[in-house]
């Protein structure tokens, strides 16, 4: 008799970038078993230490259409001027592995992803304001004022998309953050389960019930407000 393939749950994180998506999503894998990272393919150059195989598969334009042509990705989407893609291969991998897969990837790619998995879960990071993501997108000195600018009207208009996702974290206190993220991941896995939970499962998944679309959109709405009502470049 065959044994039953392991089904992966499948967590999509999306947020704009300075959310500290990065930190939060390493210190997650540093401390929940059995969770993979897909990593992506891109067109776009290694930043600072990024190494080949690691951050991501950096690739030319040309290898990337291939892969497009050849069915190998299961999304993919052109995110400031390069292409991105979730190989199909680190699925089926997560899933002869008995692992899970989580996926670092923007609202494009995560609205693929919910149409081919209706099930996976999503998170969308959210900064807690405007003004704290412009001061952290300065402090990582990773791009001049122009990018900085850009980067901070895309952040506008994707964080105008947090109510498909799941469930929504807002990044104030990195350690708070990192065990919100950990309560979601721990919650859906014993959710899966469906076995009865104990004293201290039942706390995961409470927290993770406050992350919950429902339950946060009053606090999400002044984080919104601080986006639409700053349109103009360099605004607080
Ligand atoms: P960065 O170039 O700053 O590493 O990433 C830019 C954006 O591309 C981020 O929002 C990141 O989540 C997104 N991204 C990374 N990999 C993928 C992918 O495979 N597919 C899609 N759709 N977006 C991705």
């Amino acid at each position: 008799m065959s044994v039953p393939a392991h089904k992966p749950l499948v967590y999509i994180i999306s947020a704009p970038s300075g959310s500290g998506k990065s930190t939060l999503v390493n210190e997650l894998l540093k401390s929940v078993s059995d969770l993979e990272f897909s990593i992506s393919y891109t067109t776009r150059a290694p930043r600072g230490s990024e190494t080949d195989g690691r951050q991501y598969y950096f690739v030319t334009r040309t290898e990337f259409e291939k892969m497009i042509r050849d069915g190998e990705f299961l999304e993919h989407a052109e995110v400031f001027g390069n292409y991105y893609g979730t190989a199909r291969r680190f699925l089926h991998d997560a899933e002869n592995n008995g692992r899970d897969l989580l996926l670092d990837i923007d609202v494009q790619g995560a609205a693929q992803i919910k149409q081919k998995l209706p099930e996976a879960t999503s998170i969308f990071i959210l900064p807690p304001n405007r003004k704290t993501l412009e001061e952290r997108l300065r402090k990582r000195s990773e791009d001049c004022e122009e990018v900085i600018q850009r980067r901070l009207i895309t952040a506008a208009h994707e964080i105008e998309n947090y109510d498909r996702y799941s469930f929504i974290l807002i990044n104030d206190h990195l350690e708070e953050s990192i065990e919100i993220l950990q309560a979601i991941v721990r919650s859906e896995r014993l959710l899966r389960a469906g076995r009865p939970l104990s004293a201290d499962e039942s706390k995961f998944v409470e927290m993770a019930d406050c992350c919950r679309l429902a339950n946060v959109r009053e606090r999400v709405k002044p984080i919104l407000d601080s986006f639409r009502t700053s349109d103009a470049p360099g605004r607080d």
